[in-house]
């Protein structure tokens, strides 16, 4: 019987998970810290220590619309006190408050001098002129120091700090309309194959329809990079080549289709012409079949992913080994998903020399994942139905129902 091509490559030797990782990690550079303006900074890594500029807030001021008084004339009630004036939030106070007075002032205001309480209006009966306070007010109550969020001159945020919404507000109090941070990369997406067609072309006979590169673009977004959505690349040696020529303006690229053993023979001509490229063969399904390598451009090293077509196995090698890689790129040093162990509601079958991500429904509560259903490599739902992925490890080819599994929280973000 004559055998096929691939048939006819003696068998690459696999790699694990957990080593082609390490290889990726390893091989991927931290891009260069950029400025840029605070509102484009969520999500990034800071490259600066942050200093606060001025106390914040800057003066004392009232936590609540009410009276400012002295506190030794509320510690009892009822009580009487002249009303000698009134200040809001963005005024001045005119006068100092005195034994027996009060100022009217609203939230944010500034605390007057002599004042040292914030009495709340539905403690008075609200009158201007003659105020009664009705409930007895600790002395110190309402009233926010200058300085008690963050201190003039102290390190509020620091190297390496990955900026939330909280980080963006603390820069914005400091006045740091622009920051340093690590560059957010651009990734080129490309897809490869004769058959694949974009959404808006007509489908023909024995066609599909691009689905990777808008997976694979979104799931770029999701990892906090800009995907820069390229084409679709025929499977020839001139295509890859003019592909990989424009990708290489990117910080990364990643390409899916054309790297199972027997077909990646366009790949690797052309990548040895602008870079270094290797092919491996990783122990785990789905997804064994995987590309990496760089392309130089002067000083610049442009890693490139090169995914398998499937479906399924393209997201999920992207969130095994790219994820992780861009978030590196982007200087995190935390680039693992959460774990935890659950119990398993259905037996589980696997190729025993595999290690397997099954695609799952975790339920926290109750401590239980069960499946997603049909687990082949095309079979996107699979993803869609998920909220975790199944780790199954290397040795069993079994799991029975009521076996405590490991799962990755794939909704869940990469923290310490
Ligand atoms: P390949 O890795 O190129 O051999 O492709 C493996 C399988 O994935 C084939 O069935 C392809 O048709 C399919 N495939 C490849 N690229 C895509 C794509 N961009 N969108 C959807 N399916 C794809
Ligand atoms: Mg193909």
């Amino acid at each position: 019987m004559p055998k096929s091509a691939t048939a006819a490559k003696p068998a690459q030797r696999l790699m694990s998970a957990d080593d082609a990782l390490a290889r990726v990690l390893g091989g991927v550079p931290t891009l260069p810290a950029v400025e840029t303006p605070l509102l484009d900074a969520l999500g990034l890594v800071l490259a600066e220590d942050i200093a606060a500029d001025r106390d914040v807030p800057p003066f004392r001021n009232s936590a609540m619309d009410g009276y400012a008084v002295r506190g030794d004339d509320v510690a009892s009630a009822p009580v009487e006190l002249r009303v000698v004036g009134e200040v809001a939030a963005g005024g001045f106070p005119d006068r100092t408050v005195g034994p027996g007075e009060a100022m009217r002032i609203m939230t944010g205001a500034p605390m007057p001098e002599g004042a040292d309480t914030v009495v709340r209006v539905e403690d008075t009966d609200n009158a201007s002129d003659l105020v009664t306070i009705t409930a007895a007010t600790p002395k110190g109550m309402a009233t926010r120091q200058a300085g008690e969020d963050l201190r003039k001159g102290e390190t509020i945020l620091t190297n390496g700090t990955v900026l939330r919404p909280a980080e963006i507000g603390l820069l914005a109090s400091v006045g740091r309309a622009r920051v340093r941070v690590r560059k957010r990369p651009r990734v080129a997406v490309f897809s490869t194959g004769d058959e694949i067609v974009d959404l808006d072309a007509p489908l023909g006979r024995g066609q599909i329809r691009d689905s990777n590169r808008y997976t694979l673009a979104s799931a770029v977004r999701a990892a906090g990079a800009e995907p820069w959505v390229r084409g679709i690349v025929r499977d020839s040696p001139e295509a890859l080549r003019a592909a990989l020529r424009e990708g290489i303006a990117a910080d990364a690229i990643v390409t899916s289709g054309g790297v199972s053993v027997g077909d990646h023979d366009h790949l690797k001509p052309v990548l040895s012409e602008l870079g270094t490229i290797d092919f491996w063969a990783i122990a785990i399904r789905p997804g064994r079949p995987l590309a990496f390598g760089e392309l130089k451009d002067g000083d610049r090293r442009v890693p490139i992913f090169g995914l398998p077509g499937n479906t399924v196995s393209a997201l999920l090698t992207f969130e095994i080994f790219v994820r992780p890689a861009l978030l590196r790129m982007q200087g995190r040093a935390h680039v693992a998903r959460p774990r935890a162990k659950a119990r398993l509601l259905e037996p589980a079958d696997k190729v025993a020399s595999l290690r397997v991500f099954a695609r799952g429904v975790h339920d926290p509560d109750a401590g239980t994942v069960r499946l997603t259903g049909p687990q082949g490599s095309g079979i996107l739902r699979s993803m869609s139905l998920a909220n975790c992925l199944i780790d199954l490890p290397v040795g069993p080819s079994r799991f029975e129902a009521g076996e405590t599994v490991d799962v990755i929280l794939t909704e869940q973000p990469e923290a310490p």
